[in-house]
């Protein structure tokens, strides 16, 4: 797929981050643009999930930029102290609503139903009547296929529904972009193509996305383009069909070939 080149909804400038002394993100710089989705793959521990944590701002880095829509994302200000603060928690409160995050492991709310975990944080943190959120809901369930479990809870649901509902409530807080960190993983073989398929739909509709995921053939086929992550670095970049086919470094080679 071809996406048309325009302004970067997300862009990322040499981010940093270390836990302790061990480098885990190394001047990773990225974009995502309008309709456009990317997929990050790399070896276990290579720095992915670390890198959506922080564009999600569920982590900080410690140093580099992150914009939204050519909006500057309120990182944690240089403070005296040798740890960072961050000084202005409605900038960040709103900054994250901007971005979506499915999970490996789902995370619904377990004690709360299908319905009732795609209206909370609507209603909650965006102050939408419960009416209009139900019906958002209803919509978005009958898209991803779970109209008929709206009043189950969880633990009543397989892995692919969970993830589906997973979807569904990420899709109802209206983010301008999603990231997936690895949504199928934790799935049994049968149930991860439900899940592929409705993120593939996602992709036909044009929303921007980033994808973390070992399915290597599904992320030729969703995305855009490829980045391949190695120790916290982006060893190699490319339209997706060139970096799975025919891979330069011998790092991206290395870990293709385990796909074989
Ligand atoms: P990936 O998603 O590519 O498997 P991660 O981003 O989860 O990699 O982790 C990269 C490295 O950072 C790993 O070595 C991991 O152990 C380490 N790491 C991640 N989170 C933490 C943390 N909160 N504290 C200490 N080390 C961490
Ligand atoms: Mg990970």
């Amino acid at each position: 797929m071809q996406a048309e080149r325009t302004k970067p909804v997300i862009e990322v400038n040499d981010l940093h981050k270390s836990f302790g002394e061990f480098k885990v993100i190394d001047g990773v710089s990225l974009d995502t643009n309008e309709n456009e989705v990317i997929s990050l793959i790399g070896g276990s521990g290579s720095g992915k999930s670390t890198i959506l944590r922080c564009i999600s701002l569920l982590s900080m880095p410690d140093a580099g930029e992150i914009y939204v829509d050519g909006q500057r994302m309120p990182l944690s200000q240089p403070s005296r102290k040798k740890n960072r603060v961050v000084t202005d928690t409605r900038r960040l409160r709103v900054a994250r609503e901007q971005i979506g995050m499915v999970f490996q492991q789902f995370n619904l709310w377990s004690h709360l139903t299908v319905m009732q975990n795609i209206i909370e944080g609507p209603m909650c943190v965006k102050r939408v009547t419960r009416q209009d959120a139900i019906a958002t809901a209803e919509e978005l369930l009958v898209r991803v296929g779970m109209a008929d479990k709206r009043n189950a809870y969880p633990s009543m649901l397989s892995g692919g529904q969970q993830q589906r509902v997973a979807i569904a409530r990420t899709l109802a807080m209206k983010p301008r972009v999603i990231l997936f960190d690895e949504p199928t993983s934790a799935l049994d073989p049968e149930m991860v193509g439900e899940v592929l398929q409705v993120i593939l739909d996602l992709a036909d509709e044009g929303r921007s996305m980033i994808v973390v995921t070992h399915e290597i053939g599904f992320a030729r086929e969703v995305s855009n383009r490829i980045l391949f992550l190695n120790t916290g670095k982006i060893v190699e970049e490319g339209p997706a069909e060139q970096i799975v086919d025919n891979p330069q470094s011998v790092e991206c080679q290395q870990f293709l070939a385990n796909f074989k």
